[in-house]
């Protein structure tokens, strides 16, 4: 089978969009018009996190349709999407991550850990939490946060 048909049978496979929880939009996303280009950075993660948002930007819940796009530099982000406690080794690279994004630059600490460091909480390699090192706009709470709230988190930015 041509990969042309294949696409045409398969149909689309993103879950239908739900309704968007009536947040309001923080002063800073509105101004970037419902496109958030994001940054991910690991600062200590089990990687728990990670697999979720790599769901959240997969086919099925697809955060991309609501205006939230991955990029590969902190230079190109106008969002850190930040997981795990920041680690002793990680702390000066998030620090630095920080200041490389243009402003109005946001921070969204993913997960209890980047929240208040979670179960890794007084480990011996463990700074503290992201605010601890750089301001956080958005928080998403869970052990790890399931896509749907990943996503949702994302369209409180973007407002789509
Ligand atoms: S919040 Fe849970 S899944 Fe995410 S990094 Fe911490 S321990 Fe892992």
């Amino acid at each position: 089978m041509s990969l042309w048909r294949k696409i045409v049978k398969t149909g689309r496979v993103a879950e239908p969009a739900p309704e968007r929880e009536p947040t309001e939009i923080p002063d800073k996303a509105a101004e970037l018009g419902g496109s958030l280009q994001i940054r991910h950075v690991d600062a200590g993660s089990c990687n728990g996190c990670e697999v979720e948002i790599a769901a959240a930007f997969g086919p099925v819940h697809d955060a991309e349709r609501y205006g939230a796009r991955l990029v590969a530099s902190p230079r190109h982000a106008d969002a850190l999407l930040v997981t795990g406690p920041v680690t002793r080794n990680m702390k000066t690279a998030l620090r630095r991550t920080y200041e490389a994004v243009p402003e109005p630059r946001m921070v969204v600490a993913l997960g209890d850990c980047a929240r208040d460091c979670g179960i890794f909480k007084g480990a011996y390699g463990v700074v503290g939490a992201v605010s601890d090192v750089v301001p956080v706009d958005v928080e998403v709470p869970g052990c790890p946060p399931p896509p749907e709230a990943i996503v949702a988190a994302l369209r409180g930015l973007t407002g789509r």
